[in-house]
């Protein structure tokens, strides 16, 4: 059961993983599911683009939530390829990723545009979850928590929150995500310390929910939420399986 008042977020980032008939299916199993474990996890759901809007439909009614793995800053307009915040609203999304680790690596997505998407989500009604983290480099270097203040400090700045929208952070080491390397959770437990503190002074009076992403697995799962500012995971590859994913539901309904 959670240590919070409040229940475990589980966000699950299906990257591009699943076409639209996988898509489906896994959101159809998952609300089959939910009846066991609504009341104790906060699940969002992170389909491809294409996917969202079925996703969604196979959630109406449901707790369980969508969001958008992705958005452009500007509404609409002559950027080929993109989604606006608005249309994944309209698709059904209520949450928004900005600024995920492969955004920002294998797209250079730029602190700047971070910092735009973050207000175009919060402009279209939708909660984003701004993710942040070091690159292994940096870690080498013993600058995580001063690469991760750099990424938080520009992602919220001159920002007025909404009154009432959730302000989410997830901690991904980049080295971790994907890898199968998972972070330690003590240290893990760290750069979570240190972005809560950070954020009382970059959001006064928000109490933020943090996450912790990075190759997180049903066996490692409960050392993360055992942790003191751990409020839940953003789980990729283990999201996007039925049964690894129910096994990481399983682990925090204990
Ligand atoms: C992610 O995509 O945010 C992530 C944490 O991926 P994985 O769980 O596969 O490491």
């Amino acid at each position: 059961m959670s240590k919070f008042e409040d229940k475990y977020y589980l966000f699950a980032n299906w990257k591009m993983y699943l076409d639209l008939a996988e898509s489906v299916n896994l959101a159809t199993a998952l609300k089959k599911e939910e009846a066991g474990f609504a009341d104790k996890v906060k699940m969002v759901l992170f389909p491809s683009a294409l996917a969202m809007n079925e996703v969604a439909k196979v959630m109406r009614g449901a707790v369980t939530a969508v969001g958008a793995q992705n958005v452009h800053w500007v509404d609409k307009g002559g950027y080929t390829g993109e989604v606006s915040a608005p249309m994944c609203a309209a698709a059904g999304s209520q949450y928004a990723l900005v600024g995920h680790s492969e955004r920002r690596h294998l797209f250079h997505e730029t602190n700047h545009e971070v910092r735009q998407k973050i207000e175009a989500v919060l402009g279209a009604g939708l909660t984003p979850v701004l993710c942040a983290g070091e690159r292994t480099e940096e870690r080498d270097a013993g600058k995580t928590l001063e690469a991760v203040e750099i990424q938080l400090r520009a992602a919220f700045d001159g920002l007025t929150w909404p009154a009432g929208r959730e302000l989410i952070v997830a901690y991904e080491p980049v080295w971790a995500i994907g890898t199968g390397n998972a972070c330690d959770p003590a240290e893990a437990e760290k750069a979570h310390k240190y972005i809560n503190d950070l954020m009382g002074e970059l959001m006064p009076g928000i109490i933020p929910v943090l996450l912790y992403g990075g190759s997180v697995r049903p066996n490692n799962v409960a050392d993360y939420l055992r942790q003191e500012h751990v409020q839940g995971v953003l789980v990729g590859g283990a999201s996007a399986k039925l049964e690894s994913w129910v096994e990481i539901v399983k682990v925090c309904t204990m």
